[in-house]
């Protein structure tokens, strides 16, 4: 019996025989060239096939698993055209190489690049720059490595880590859950097998292939273990484990459509953390209650200029016809940080997270967030739509924000266009100085949205995406439990609601101390909707608050996390 340690990536168990999927590793000839021309004719008409596989990849994996899911082929055809890499590719040619090791050096020089940065979502994108550098290389050679992996019966797949392009082709029906040895909780991976609901571990190390074929492995998306060759016990241990499981999820979706009200009658709005329509029909059938957090970034990336009023209005429409009247909280753009648009001038930012980020960007493009504020407006008649602004610093930002929303406001009116009837306006809370002077930004809008993700980044001056840093990312610390605390009490004083739209919302340990805290609303990824609902029935209000109240008082975020379990219902 063998017990490999990863990272938990997809929850979910589940037993089944090993298969290996094993990336062929490409022989590249080199070869001095005469004909450059021809040579670099060659390459471009090998672009432009690789450009439409790729299409047509995104159109399918669009069906099977959202846009979202689908956005990676597009970023990767856009990269074909990368005018840097194809010119840096074209002068080795140019130069006497041949055309296949001519665009590998150039796509692997710029793969190393993106792998020697700190930020995950970055390094994530050494392997999608790989994988569509990779396909017209075979083209090129006329080769099929990537050939789809043909399951006969349901198996565990274990691999190095998968290639968007591998999972494109992939029979999820037959994989029993994911095994990868590299990759971390926001990989390709961990994203595909959370949108497929199948159960997967990331960042095994290579241990993991060593592992022969049709071994029997037991895999436990939740503790983040695989076990290889388990001896009796433990197999009938597991097995016992998943039929738990299995009708715990059952009884959870069961329940999942009913309100999260507390044993004395307290009721928290559990709502949901959608990217895309395909989430928003997603967190329906998860049991949202609406959306708290509409990332309109699924919008403006992977293209080249921002989209227009009218393709906005239609994507905002076609998530609020989705929703009904539930409320939905829409967030204006959001980009900066590690989420760069071709469209905007990012210049060399040391720090990209305290840098030209959100608002920031917004308002130094007043033109575009008007567009994006009549589009929802336009889109919002029937529905209960509310708006709110990213990264909140100071009181001009949000006061210069709603200025050019009350002139969008009369812009459609005199337009003569239908809008809602009551439409909130609020702000994100993930900046300190904006939780230090909660009182007076809570005179000026209807609602607070405390972004934990960032909230915490900000006040442990610890990038988010920095793995070695993940141990003062935690948004239990007590530093920033007493921000929330802060938030709540001026938002409450003031009489506005105020909601939680980090991850931390989705986070067990979390939950009744954010209750206790006093948190009107919960906003998370759809798939914790169920377990998040059944924490708030299991506790009083009166204990949810000792227990907050005992939070605020420790030390160390881990001390929090220890007391939350030791008193877990
Ligand atoms: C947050 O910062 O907590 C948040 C919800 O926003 P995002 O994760 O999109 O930055
Ligand atoms: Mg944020």
């Amino acid at each position: 019996m063998v017990e490999l340690k990863g990272i938990p990536a997809a929850p979910g168990l589940a037993t089944g025989p090993a298969v290996r999927w094993e990336q062929k590793r490409l022989e590249i000839p080199r070869y001095p060239i005469s004909d450059a021309a021809g040579e670099k004719n060659r390459l471009t008409a090998a672009r432009a096939r690789a450009a439409e596989q790729l299409h047509a990849l995104k159109a399918k994996v669009a069906r099977q698993a959202g846009a979202e899911e689908a956005a990676v082929f597009e970023a990767q055809a856009m990269f074909l055209d990368d005018s840097v890499l194809v010119g840096k590719a074209e002068d080795a040619i140019q130069s006497g190489q041949n055309s296949e090791a001519a665009w590998l050096d150039a796509v692997e020089f710029f793969a190393r690049q993106l792998a020697d940065l700190t930020a995950e979502t970055l390094r994530a994108r050494a392997a999608d720059v790989r994988d569509a550098g990779q396909r017209v290389v075979e083209i090129l050679l006329g080769v099929k490595t990537q050939a789809s992996l043909v399951l006969s019966e349901q198996a565990v797949l274990i691999a190095h880590d998968l290639t968007p392009s591998q999972t494109a082709t992939l029979d999820a029906s037959k994989v029993l859950a994911f095994c990868t040895a590299e990759g971390g909780p926001t990989s390709h991976t961990a994203i595909l097998a959370k949108a497929l609901r199948i159960p997967a571990v990331v960042g095994l190390s290579e241990e993991i292939l060593n592992i022969a074929d049709k071994t029997l492995l037991l895999v436990d998306g939740i503790a983040g273990s695989v076990t290889a060759q388990p001896d009796e016990v433990s197999l009938r241990a597991f097995e016992v484990k998943i039929r738990e499981y299995g009708a715990k999820v059952a009884r959870d979706n069961e329940l999942a459509g009913q309100p999260a009200v507390t044993m004395d009658g307290h009721r928290v709005e559990i709502v949901a953390n959608v990217g895309s329509l395909e989430e928003a029909r997603l967190a329906l059938q998860y049991g949202a209650e609406g959306i708290g957090l509409l990332r309109s970034e699924f919008l403006f990336i992977n293209r080249e200029r921002p989209p227009s009023e009218e393709e906005q209005r239609e994507a905002y429409a076609a998530i609020l016809d989705t929703m009904g009247t539930r409320p939905v909280v829409a967030r204006t753009l959001d980009v900066g940080g590690d989420k760069e648009v071709p469209y905007y001038d990012f210049g060399r930012e040391a720090n990209p997270f305290l840098g030209y980020r959100a608002i920031r960007i917004s308002l130094d493009h007043p033109e575009d967030l008007s567009t994006q504020l009549r589009a929802l407006l336009r889109a919002s008649s029937g529905h209960d739509l509310r708006i709110m602004f990213p990264m909140i610093a100071t009181l001009e930002e949000i006061r210069r924000a709603k200025s050019l929303f009350g002139e969008a406001r009369r812009e459609i009116a005199t337009r003569e266009l239908e809008i809602a009837s009551s439409l909130q306006l609020g702000m994100m809370v993930e900046i300190p100085a904006a939780v230090l002077l909660a009182e007076k930004f809570a005179a000026e809008v209807d609602f607070f949205s405390i972004g934990t993700n960032d909230l915490t980044q900000y006040t442990m001056a610890a990038e988010r995406g920095n793995k070695r840093l993940s141990h003062l990312n935690d948004p239990c610390h007590p530093a920033v439990l007493r921000q929330i605390e802060r938030v709540t009490q001026a938002a409450h004083q003031a009489g506005i609601w105020v909601g939680v739209c980090g991850e931390m919302a989705g986070d067990l340990d979390a939950i009744p101390v954010l209750l206790g805290l006093g948190v009107d609303e919960l906003s998370m990824a759809a798939g914790f909707i169920s377990a998040a609902k059944q924490v708030i029935r299991r506790w009083a209000l009166a204990d949810a608050q000792a227990a907050a109240n005992l939070a605020l008082d420790l030390d160390t975020a881990d001390a929090v996390r220890q007391a939350m379990r030791s008193c877990r219902k």
